[in-house]
């Protein structure tokens, strides 16, 4: 009996030892699994945490790098291309976005530029007029010379500020791409006599002379919108006038090749520094701003003359020379001859 209780407990402390043995291995196995679990858990957040810092790294790079940057560096906010994945899109979207903040910074300059230049534009004839005006205004005992005077000063700067709006709703136009040539064809020789001679009264007032020259037995009908050129004409000349010498002379040159024609208006007057001369053809830019608005101008019409000719696809140009002179170029498709 007692024999068989022995063997009862010697398989019992065995099945105990057995089951004990199990757990101690399934806890080794639970714990690998655990730590392998969080393994995988410290390397999965790792991967996760390098994509999102990588990701922020580009997304900081596009929002604080120049709009030119990103286009040298091939990337554009191009809604052509197709964004591989979300991360791409977002990128994509940041980039589009940023490039109409830039487009609509450089609209916001360019508007606060323009109303500023404006009102400094009218501001002067303005001043002038309510000038006169108040001048006549608080002497009543004006004499009648004095008067004509005045009010003769101020009817010049109202013609002056008339000229102004005009040629600010002409740079509007041209600027917006509102200019549509009428081509045709016309004698560009008879244009320049009939530009000279339109400008004799403000030639007499400095004693400058009003010269054209062309080869003869050339052609010089040219294939262009005339009133237009006669635009482009008027303003030149009228500089080569403004800024002349007293006893200067003015001189509108033509020549043909074979299949242009070069008109070139060339003064001895004041000329225009070198370091100026780049920027000569902005709006509203001027040598010198003080004295320029004094001699009456918008500061607009070589702007415009740049407009025009390059609606016919053609250039201009200037060589000039401080103290020397100044020579006005451009270039007009001769008409095609009739066989
Ligand atoms: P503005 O109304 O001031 O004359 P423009 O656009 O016609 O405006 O000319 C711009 C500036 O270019 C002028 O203010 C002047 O400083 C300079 N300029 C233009 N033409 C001449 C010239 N023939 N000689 C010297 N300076 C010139």
């Amino acid at each position: 009996m007692i024999a068989v209780k022995s063997i009862a407990n010697n398989i019992n402390i065995q099945t105990c030892s057995s089951t004990f043995l199990a757990i101690q291995l399934s806890a080794k196995w639970l714990t690998v699994v655990v730590f392998l679990l969080l393994l995988a858990i410290v390397i999965v957040s790792l991967l996760w945490y390098r994509r999102e810092q990588e990701l922020l790294h580009n997304l900081t790079d596009i929002i604080t790098a120049p709009s030119e940057e990103l286009e040298d560096a091939g990337i554009s906010g191009n809604k052509s291309q197709e964004p591989k994945d979300t991360r791409e899109a977002f990128i994509s979207l940041i980039q589009q976005r940023r490039q109409e903040m830039d487009r609509l910074n450089k609209l916001e300059n360019y508007r606060r530029d323009y109303i500023g230049n404006v009102a400094h534009e009218l501001k002067t004839p303005i001043f002038a007029i309510q000038g006169y005006i108040d001048a006549v205004l608080d002497d009543p005992e004006i004499d009648r010379e004095t008067l004509q005077t005045f009010l003769s000063k101020a009817s010049k700067n109202s013609a002056r500020l008339a000229q102004i709006v005009s040629d600010l709703d002409t740079i509007t136009k041209y600027e917006s791409g509102f200019l549509t040539l009428n081509m045709d064809e016309f004698d560009l020789l008879n244009l320049c006599h009939e530009i000279a001679e339109s400008m004799e009264l403000q030639a007499k007032e400095k004693n400058i002379s009003v010269q054209v020259i062309a080869a003869m037995g050339e052609g010089y009908v040219v294939m262009a919108d005339r009133p237009r050129i006669a635009q482009v004409l008027t303003n030149l000349v009228y500089n080569s006038i403004r800024y002349g010498k007293q006893d200067g002379n003015t001189r509108i040159r033509l020549s043909s090749t074979l299949e242009k024609v070069i008109i070139e208006v060339a003064d001895n007057g004041i000329g225009i520094p070198s370091e100026h001369q780049g920027r000569i053809f902005e709006r509203f830019y001027r040598v010198d701003k003080h004295r320029n608005r004094a001699t009456g101008g918008s500061g607009l019409g070589l702007s415009i003359c740049k407009h025009i000719v390059e609606a016919h696809n053609e250039t201009i140009g200037l060589i000039s020379t401080e103290g020397a002179g100044s020579s006005f170029s451009f270039s007009l498709k001769l008409a095609p001859k009739e066989e």
